[in-house]
């Protein structure tokens, strides 16, 4: 007897029809896609429920894969008999065996099955009176039990579990379409692209690079953080902006108050057209309302101007010492303390305008042509495949 299967309980029971049904293709193919290093282990669909066949490869490292797959509510080892009481009882008995540091217990059978011949309550009572009558010093406790054995006898077979392990919950990546994440070497926008693929959202990155004013490893930091990403989807594009001339010329030509503003909207600009030919609907920022000069509420708005595609903004309302919890519990904080210079630090007005307004703005775009630098920023982008098998492809068509 073993645990054989491992039991995925996904949530947003919303969901409905058509949504419903590409909601649970999308969580099997993406859970069968991190699995691949597991080749025997299979992703099966029941009526409400998927199972993690084993087929003979330990449960742990596949559950801990399974920790970080957006959809998954909790998961449960869980073994499969037949619909026969003989064999549940021995299920059972296994399962309270095998719990460690285990005193008190419970146990809950759901019957689905209605041609299983002992009804739920009473096979309750059946099953914790073989597991007193063959054990010992075990009792029952049914308000906090150490360890609750669950019984679910579905049509197909009956499950036992003993343990649930919580999930990230949220929508499968590649549920919700495309975004294109504007990543610097911060704290703060990988974990805006964390908590947008937690919505079901595939992302690609964009990031603007100034060398030489801008560091190799600065470029490589950034490379490292989208990289961090994959694991939690499957594939991160990462489009290299080269921003040096563009930025030079902007804060030779342009009032220096006004530099960062001018700045963050050639970013957008330039941005939106990589969503034009990658064909994404949307951009995702780290943006934090007050934490700096560019993003109170003047800047967004003047910002905001050159461009009507949605930005998703995550972080929008949190405090920083929440991002910090969730940058350190996806494991990017390590990353984005270091100390490589971005191009926004490098090039930082003294003292930035707080309250930029759209006229202003204009005006003294309007004094200067910036579109072929815009050009030959997109003309120069290099870009970069990562996938969660932490290595750069350099073949394109490996994956897509
Ligand atoms: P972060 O921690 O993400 O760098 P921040 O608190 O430093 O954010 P800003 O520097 O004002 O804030 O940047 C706001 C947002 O603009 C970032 O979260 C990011 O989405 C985007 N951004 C800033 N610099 C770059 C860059 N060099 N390349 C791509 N996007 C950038
Ligand atoms: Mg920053």
């Amino acid at each position: 007897m073993q645990y054989d299967h491992i039991l995925i309980r996904y949530g947003e029971m919303a969901l409905k029809g058509k949504n419903r049904k590409q909601f649970i293709l999308k969580l099997q193919e993406n859970i069968q896609h991190k699995l691949k290093e597991f080749p025997d282990a299979k992703v099966k669909r029941t009526q409400g429920r998927m199972f993690v066949l084993l087929n003979g490869h330990e449960a742990e490292p596949i559950i801990d894969k399974c920790r970080k797959i957006f959809g998954i509510q909790s998961l449960s080892p869980a073994i499969k008999v037949e619909n026969e009481v003989e064999a549940v009882k021995a299920a059972a008995l296994y399962a309270l065996e095998s719990g460690e540091n285990i005193n008190t217990f419970k146990v809950s059978v759901k019957r689905i099955d209605k041609e299983f011949p002992i009804a739920s309550q009473e096979m309750n009572q059946v099953l914790g009176g073989h597991l007193l009558a063959n054990t010992e010093g075990y009792s029952v406790d049914v308000h906090q039990p150490d360890m609750e054995i669950k019984v679910e006898i579905r049509m197909e077979a009956t499950y036992i579990t003993s343990r649930v392990i919580p999930g990230l919950g949220g929508l499968p990546v590649g549920t919700a379409g495309k975004s294109l994440l504007l990543l610097s070497g911060g704290i703060d926008s990988p974990v805006a692209g964390y908590l947008a693929m937690k919505r079901g959202v595939q992302i690609e990155a964009i990031h603007f690079h100034s060398p030489p004013f801008t560091s190799e490893r600065a470029k490589q930091k950034v490379l490292d953080l989208a990289e961090q990403l994959t694991d939690f989807g499957r594939t991160v594009k990462v489009h290299i902006v080269p921003f040096t001339k563009l930025q030079q010329e902007i804060f030779r030509e342009m009032p220096e108050g006004y530099a960062m503003t001018i700045m963050r909207r050639m970013m957008m600009r330039i941005s939106e057209k990589v969503c034009e030919q990658e064909s994404i609907l949307s951009m995702t920022t780290g943006e934090n309302l007050g934490q700096v000069a560019s993003q109170t509420m003047e800047s967004m708005h003047t910002i905001n101007e050159v461009t009507n595609y949605p930005i998703i903004r995550p972080l929008i309302a949190m405090d920083k010492h929440e991002i910090i919890d969730i940058s350190k519990q996806i494991g990017t904080y390590e990353t984005s303390i270091l100390p490589y210079e971005d191009c926004c630090t490098i090039f930082v007005p003294k003292s930035p305008k707080t309250r930029p307004t759209r006229e202003k703005v204009n005006q003294f775009e309007g004094q200067k042509d910036f579109s072929h630098l815009i050009d030959e920023a997109v003309a120069g982008i290099e870009t970069i495949k990562l996938d969660d098998k932490k290595k750069q492809l350099n073949d394109m068509d490996d994956l897509f």
